[in-house]
């Protein structure tokens, strides 16, 4: 029986809203013999010019080659940009770093722009922690929250202990542990036929995925099937955890005592607004390159896209060019539908190519994004429907893909979701989405032409 743990939670650096667009993006889908691109690979459908040129930066990147230098990636709205970005990082190996802004998101009343920028840069950057640790790992073949009156009295009850058995390939052990590993354990959405481990000493819980014995339940894409532990439920384990430095950041900005940097990332709660001064940054760094230099980590330089540069101003450039040539530089990847443009902040210069200036340009790979034909449109959304979990008929998807033709491909897979809900209130069998749940939609949301026409045709609204 183990003694109850309390638990610290360590938080990685992902921002699911942004990426969960591109779920369906696995990486480029080049082919490894000669890294040409089929028309379709990686969830990617065409584009394959770009997605082959992105593959070259790879290459660039690994041969440590990429070190002064940027990309742009320059195409019209809903080109795969981002989709493209996110798929460098996935190439660039597991659990590498993919942050994702806009440039208009570094301007706030609160943090200077170059410190906005230079916090987005370590959410870039990858620390690969390795530890050796005493945990508790198994399949969970029971889980029970043991109820109690609540102390405090009041309503309801709490939950005093939780009951859980893991098995591993060796035998099962029955633990009572502590009721802030049961959140722990709800955050993890862990449930019966997982795959977890139990840190004794922080009571930290992690999924490691569904044992594979279930592998046969439901074709889950996202699903991980993993084998059931070898050896003891009790054990030592050789743990790897990824921080971004921006966490190493965040977690040293509070008062707490240690240097150490397993209890740094144990502490790791919510981000927040706080101090983060460079001399903190430059003491981060340290203890960083003292745990590289012992081999316990690695360092694991990421992507930073920019969306929109032209919202970048001439301060923020010059800030860019100087932290493209640090050491510690992820690889930036910048996108921009604009032409030649004014540069933020030197509107009295002549307009600029993306509204970039030209030192920066120098330092550019520019990788062009085209238009997609209606049959590629029709396979995104397709594709899109099916990572989503959706039901179209056939004639539906003709006509969100002759939406995503005549007015963009964003709008045409904005709609599927509400489509989808339509069709259920709609009564359609097996909630598949008809083509007049498509034209309601449409007239329910308005694409940003028609929303303009709106405004223009109404009288009393100021256009
Ligand atoms: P914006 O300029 O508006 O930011 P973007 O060029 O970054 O647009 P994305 O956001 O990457 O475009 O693409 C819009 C949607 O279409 C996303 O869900 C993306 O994953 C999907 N998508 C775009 N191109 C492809 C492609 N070639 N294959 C599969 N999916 C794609």
């Amino acid at each position: 029986m183990a003694a109850p743990v309390p638990i610290s939670e360590v938080k990685g650096n992902s921002r699911e809203n942004r990426t969960a667009a591109h779920s369906h993006i696995k990486g480029l889908g080049l082919q490894s013999s000669d890294g040409r691109a089929n028309t379709s690979g990686g969830g990617f459908i065409g584009q394959a010019a770009a997605r082959e040129a992105c593959g070259f930066v790879v290459d660039l990147v690994k041969a440590k080659k990429m070190s002064g230098r940027a990309v742009l990636l320059a195409g019209g709205p809903g080109t795969g940009k981002t989709a493209l970005a996110l798929a460098v990082s996935q190439e660039l190996g597991t659990k590498v770093p993919f942050c994702p802004i806009v440039g208009s998101e570094i301007y706030s009343a609160e943090v200077k722009k170059t410190e906005a920028l230079m916090e987005n840069f370590r959410r870039a950057i990858g620390l690969r922690v390795k530890e050796t640790k005493e945990v508790y790992e198994g399949e969970v073949i029971e889980l029970t929250p043991e109820e109690a009156e609540n102390p405090l009295g009041g309503y309801g009850r709490t939950i005093s202990h939780l009951l859980i058995a893991l098995k591993s390939a060796k035998g099962t052990k029955k633990l009572r542990l502590d009721p802030s590993i049961y959140e722990a354990i709800q955050k993890e959405r862990v449930r019966l036929g997982d795959v977890i481990y139990i840190e004794a000493n922080t009571g930290a819980v992690k999924r490691v995925g569904r044992s594979d014995a279930y592998a046969t339940e439901f074709d889950l894409e996202a699903e991980e099937y993993v084998p059931i532990p070898k050896g003891d439920v009790h054990k030592k384990k050789e743990i790897v955890q990824d921080v971004t430095l921006h966490d190493l950041d965040v977690a040293n900005a509070r008062p707490q005592g240690g240097q150490d940097i397993m209890s740094m990332m144990g502490q790791l709660m919510k981000p927040k607004k706080t101090e983060i001064t460079e001399k903190l940054r430059l003491e981060i760094n340290k203890v960083v390159n003292k745990y590289i230099d012992q081999g316990v980590a690695d360092l694991v330089p990421g992507v930073l896209f920019i969306d929109e540069v032209n919202m970048l101003d001439l301060e923020s450039f010059t800030f860019l060019n100087r932290a493209l040539e640090s050491p510690l530089s992820p690889l930036v990847i910048l996108a921009s539908n604009r032409g030649l443009t004014h540069i933020r902040g030197g509107e009295s210069l002549p307009p600029s190519a993306h509204g970039i200036p030209s030192d920066l340009l120098a330092r550019l790979l520019i990788i062009p994004t085209h238009p997609y034909a209606p049959a590629e449109i029709k396979q995104i959304i397709s594709t899109r429907a099916k990572t989503e979990g959706l039901s179209i008929s056939q004639p539906a998807l003709d006509s969100v893909s002759q939406l995503g033709e005549k007015v963009s491909l964003r709008y045409a897979l904005q709609l599927l979701a509400p489509a989808s809900v339509l069709a259920k209130v709609n009564g359609r069998d097996q909630g598949r989405i008809e083509v007049d749940d498509v034209t309601e939609c449409e007239d329910l949301f308005l694409d940003a032409r028609r929303s303009a026409q709106h405004l223009n045709s109404t009288s009393g609204y100021i256009v």
